[in-house]
């Protein structure tokens, strides 16, 4: 038996468990404040609630909740890491540009107010 305590394995929002078997696509979980979530649904709110696509929002996830390096993700599953470096460039050039939208926003609704 291998243990491997570190974090939460079971996601709250689906039930689904931490899973490293190397024949199954491998599912990762990690916290979003205290909540334990797996990478799939922290994908798909990442794609619903940005402008991210499904691909990005992965790779974003997967860093968020096990912190993987690119390499791993792309090991584990089956693509380029010059894929996934890409994804993740346009994910980080996406939110850059989100938070920056939101902060001009922000500033023009408080000068406005002056
Ligand atoms: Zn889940």
């Amino acid at each position: 038996m291998t243990s491997h305590t570190t974090g939460p394995d079971r996601c709250d929002r689906c039930d689904s468990i931490e899973s490293t078997n190397p024949t199954a696509e491998p599912l990762v979980v990690g916290e979003i404040g205290q909540e334990p979530v797996c990478h799939l649904c922290r994908r798909d709110e990442l794609s619903e609630e940005t402008i991210l696509s499904e691909s990005e929002a992965l790779v974003v996830a997967l860093k968020e909740l096990g912190d993987l390096p690119h390499s791993t993700i792309a090991k584990q599953f089956g693509l380029a890491k010059s894929t996934v470096d890409e994804y993740n460039r346009r994910a980080d050039n996406k939110l850059a540009l989100a938070k920056q939208t939101v902060e001009t926003l922000n500033s023009s609704v408080t000068s406005a107010s002056e």
